[in-house]
């Protein structure tokens, strides 16, 4: 039986990058992912000279650490910038308004009256909140106003977060926003204080995909993340055992049961519930609890000539209440001139989410008759799409709705009670790219550490008429 540093079970971004981080700090790592690529959510098509991601479609860095990830991985010269200029639009009453970015550009803009302008100059002088899991709606509409609100947060939050202002925590969907009230009792004074004192060390804010699209970071870490990685293998069976854990798992008739020091399990929380359940059915319950969105991400492709909007920036959102049935739409080539062929554009237009989560079950044409009079209106796109591409995903993102913080408090305290077992994925510390990486880092730096405590922490002993079945299973991939 192989005996390892650790085992890392999904290989999304979460599981890659918390794989690589271990194994470049020398641990004996293995990564097992049950379907036959990796990536999960993240995957690059290529159709009629289009470079199309399903999922995340740029990296928005604003952290050094971020950078020395890329490094390190080797993906540095494939890196892209994303196109200067960065413009981004809201709908508002059928005409796309800048967002305004900036105290200039905030005061002079047409997006909000004059009543809602000095709503947002007076956000120094409201008071700290009392609930600590209030959500995105009364937090922003307390500090900011109803407008700004209605006009910036919700579209934002629709669009790529998925989510719903009435229903997401604000501490856990916007922890830095939280955090600047509840330091400095004021976001306007705490941003500018942080800016100040961060003057020089933070890194400047930059999005970033790569010449292959954001496959490429996902091969990158495959080829050259120093782990073991195992494609088409399912985990089924995880037991506590002294010093660490045993994993089963299963590849078509075969079976693999390894015993790993350290477990991460980088799957989305239904799966992470499912290997569990069997040793902790309450830790099962709050992860299983978790609402996951559905998207449709719909990639149209179209002459340039035939697009009458300069596409000047990178995209547009769309509040709730607008009339149309979509969240928001990238405009890809601008971004990223190289993802669309020379003379076309490429437009991507989300669907779906906590807004409108019947866009789930909805066919090619269906889709097509959401978005083709949003783009004919807004863009001035004329006639049909030369290239259509849909990615759908089920449970495209998770939602940190209700009293989010207080149950991963729950879950964290559940772990607490499992050592050497881990969830790393992004229901837990942020969805973004970004986000996963830094987790990734943390978790590993975490993980050498309870490496180094001697002697090994006493683990929970299951007894065996708990072992799950696969745990007899015969028969093993070497
Ligand atoms: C439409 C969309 C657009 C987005 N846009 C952006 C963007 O522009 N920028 C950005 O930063 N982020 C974006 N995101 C967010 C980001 O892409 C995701 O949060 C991230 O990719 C999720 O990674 P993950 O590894 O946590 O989960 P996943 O990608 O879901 O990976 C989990 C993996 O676990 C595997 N697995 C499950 N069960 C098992 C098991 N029992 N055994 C073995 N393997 C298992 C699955 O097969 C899967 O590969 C977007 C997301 C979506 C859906």
């Amino acid at each position: 039986m192989s005996e390892l540093d650790a085992v890392v079970v999904g290989g999304g971004i979460s599981g890659l990058a918390t794989a690589h981080c271990l194994a470049r700090s020398g641990l004996k790592v293995e990564l097992w992912e049950s379907a036959s690529r990796v990536g999960g959510k993240i995957h690059t098509a290529s159709q009629d000279g289009y470079c199309l991601d399903s999922a995340a479609s740029m990296v928005m860095n604003l952290r050094n650490e971020v950078d020395a990830f890329i490094e390190t991985s080797g993906l540095d010269t494939s890196k892209l910038p994303r196109a200067p200029g960065n413009k981004r639009y809201v709908l508002d009453a059928s005409r796309l308004q800048e967002v305004p970015t900036g105290f200039g550009k905030l005061l002079r803009t047409p997006l909000l009256s004059t009543a809602g302008k000095l709503r947002l100059l007076a956000e120094p002088l409201v008071g700290r909140g009392k609930d600590p899991h209030e959500s995105v709606a009364a937090f922003v509409g307390r500090r900011l106003g109803r407008e700004f609100l209605e006009k910036v947060f919700e579209p934002y939050l629709a669009g790529p977060l998925a989510s719903d202002v009435d229903h997401a925590e604000a501490v856990s969907t916007m922890p830095r926003l939280r955090a600047l009230e509840s330091r400095y009792g004021s976001l306007a004074l705490g941003a500018l204080l942080h800016k100040c004192l961060s003057r020089g060390s933070a890194a400047r804010p930059q999005a970033f995909s790569f010449s292959g699209g954001m496959a490429s970071l996902i091969d990158g870490l495959a080829r050259n993340g120093g782990f073991r990685l195992r494609k088409g293998l399912h985990a089924n069976g995880i037991w506590p055992v002294k010093g660490g854990w045993m994993v089963a798992g299963s590849a078509d008739k075969q079976s693999r049961t390894v015993f790993a020091r350290q477990l991460v399990l980088s799957t989305p929380a239904g799966a992470a519930a499912r290997l569990v359940h069997a040793l902790d059915p309450l830790l099962a319950e709050l992860l299983g609890g978790i609402d996951y969105a559905p998207i449709k991400v719909v990639h149209t492709g179209f002459e340039r000539a035939r697009v009458g909007h300069p596409l000047g920036g990178s995209g547009f959102l769309v509040p709730r209440h607008s009339g149309f049935e979509c969240n928001g739409c990238l405009w890809i080539s601008s971004l990223f001139p190289g993802h669309a062929p020379a003379g076309k554009v490429l437009l991507t237009t989300y669907l779906g989410g906590a807004r409108n989560p019947a866009a789930a079950g909805w066919d090619q044409t269906r889709c097509l008759d959401a978005v083709s009079p949003m783009l004919r209106k807004l863009l001035a796109a004329r006639g049909e799409p030369d290239m259509v591409h849909i990615a759908s995903h089920q449970s495209a993102l998770p939602l940190y709705h209700g009293r989010y913080s207080e149950r991963l408090s729950r879950i964290a305290a559940h772990l607490e009670q499992l050592p050497g077992l881990h969830l790393e994925a992004n229901y837990r510390g942020g969805v973004s790219v970004r986000d996963r990486i830094l987790c990734a880092q943390a978790a590993a730096s975490r993980i050498l550490r309870q490496q180094q405590e001697k002697p090994a922490r006493t683990s929970i002993w299951l007894d065996s008429s708990k072992l799950p079945d696969v745990a007899a299973a015969t028969g093993t991939i070497s």
